[in-house]
């Protein structure tokens, strides 16, 4: 007898649920769904169904699903030369072509480029260079790091550390020293307003109760993304720029999301005129289609590291993976050649305009945001009095799952915080039809809501 869809769908997920411990799931239950396909915006399951990616699986497939280009260089290079390692010295084409296509896209001075196998070894990777950095420079005891509350920078032990979020400190409780958080966005206080009633939780007050003489960098995400989609205040990231200088600490670009105009320009920095020291990068340098990451390296540190002479003893099997980094070169040239950021650009205003139509429509939307095509909005009982809802009826998740009953996949943040964030970040080839047609989705899902909650 051939199995049905749907007799095979229940094989999968019997199959599922015995042998594969998922990421950041709840152990031990059925999968919630199983993809097969993608198209575009799209993704559909083994039944057949199809949904809206809102938030371009996660956060990274950002040139869509089925981009036969994508897949096609990825076959030709596997197809001469799958793999090469990169150590002792030994380089192949697409790594130095990623390296130098890398060097043009990136704000002036960022011109070298480590590659691992995606954000979290970025991270990792980042501050070793940092340490290693100032162990040249003759300070080798700057060795700490400051990151902020609400950040993610992913799940190993170091990028772990310096992710903020509860549930991620929970899981093993290993960290490794000399991790301290600062409140985000106290943009007056890094400016050195010591008046300020927050003062003490700001990076700059960090910086001094530490001593400047300790402390190797500043980590941020330009954007934060898992910890809640903050957009910084004007202003900002020029402030803790011109800390880290003051100090003598470096900036460390968490762009893992950002990057590859997910908000609009090349990098999120590019907002802010800034250059960081180092620049962190996976997700969007292949769309997803292969598994990369980068940290990029400022001249300031490179002409350092290009004195130390000896063999630099950090590295991944997959740095600089050939058939990785023919993908993110054909990845780069279909967002420069479409003109994808430009669209962005544009597409920036349907999404907010489509945000506030649900403000106006439905009283429980509120602080909704966006940048490019990064944004967010909140779930509160009461917007006149800024309450939010009863923070154990977890309404983010419950609210995306009647989005997914509408066939829109979307994720719910800070729920940890006591928050209900709605974060939407679909491909960055969505049309303005397909925008209105996520947001039609949502509109039939909040009134599903309200009936429920309100
Ligand atoms: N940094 C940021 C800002 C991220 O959003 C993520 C993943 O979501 C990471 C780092 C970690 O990347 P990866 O999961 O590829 O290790």
């Amino acid at each position: 007898m051939k199995p049905t869809a749907m007799t095979k769908t229940k094989q999968l997920e019997t199959l599922d649920k015995d042998h594969y411990l998922h990421p950041a799931s709840v152990p031990g239950q059925k999968p919630k769904m199983i993809f097969k396909e993608g198209k575009g915006i799209h993704v559909t399951n083994t039944d057949g169904d199809r949904y809206i990616d809102g938030i371009s699986m996660l956060w990274n497939v950002n040139l869509g699903h089925g981009q036969k280009e994508l897949a096609e260089a990825a076959r030709q290079q596997m197809d001469s030369l799958a793999f090469a390692s990169s150590f002792a010295g030994y380089s192949n084409e697409p790594a130095i072509h990623l390296a130098s296509t890398l060097a043009e896209w990136a704000p002036e001075g960022l011109n070298a480029s480590f590659f691992t196998s995606g954000g979290s070894e970025s991270n990792d990777t980042a501050f070793k260079i940092a340490r290693f950095y100032w162990q040249l420079k003759e300070q080798p005891q700057k060795t700490k790091f400051l990151a902020l509350r609400q950040g993610y920078h992913g799940v190993t032990i170091g990028a772990g550390t310096a992710t903020a979020l509860h549930g991620f400190h929970r899981f093993a409780g290993t960290h490794i020293p000399d991790v301290l958080h600062a409140t985000p966005h106290l943009t007056a206080c890094e400016q050195g307003d010591r008046n300020h009633p927050q003062f003490s939780e700001s990076l700059r007050a960090l910086i001094e109760a530490e001593g400047a003489d300790t402390i190797a960098g500043i980590i941020i995400e330009p954007i934060q993304g898992s910890g809640g989609v903050y957009m910084p205040p004007e202003g900002y990231l020029q402030a803790v720029r011109d800390l880290c200088d003051e100090q003598n600490v470096l900036m460390i670009a968490d762009e893992v999301i950002n990057g590859f105009g997910r908000t609009g320009a090349k990098f999120a920095v590019n907002h802010a005129n800034i250059v960081p020291d180092l620049m962190c990068l996976a997700k969007g340098i292949t769309s997803g289609y292969a598994q990369l990451g980068a940290v990029m390296i400022h001249d300031d540190i490179k002409t350092v590291l290009d004195t130390f002479g000896q063999v630099m003893a950090h590295g991944f099997t997959y740095s600089g993976h050939p058939s990785a980094c023919a993908v993110a070169l054909k990845n780069l040239e279909i967002i420069e050649r479409d003109r994808i950021i430009e669209q962005v650009q544009q597409m920036e205003h349907v999404m907010t305009n489509g945000l506030r139509y649900l403000e106006e429509r439905h009283e429980v939307v509120h602080l909704s945001r966006n940048k490019g095509l990064i944004g967010a909005f909140e779930l509160f009982q009461s917007r006149e009095r800024e309450e939010r809802f009863p923070a154990e009826w977890k309404t983010g998740l419950d609210f995306v799952d009647m989005c997914f009953d509408k066939k829109l996949i979307l994720r719910a943040l800070g729920g940890a915080d006591g928050k209900s964030i709605v974060a939407l970040a679909p491909p960055l080839i969505i049309t303005e039809t397909e925008i209105q047609s996520m947001i039609e989705r949502l509109d039939d899902a909040l009134s599903v809501f309200e009936t429920k909650y309100c």
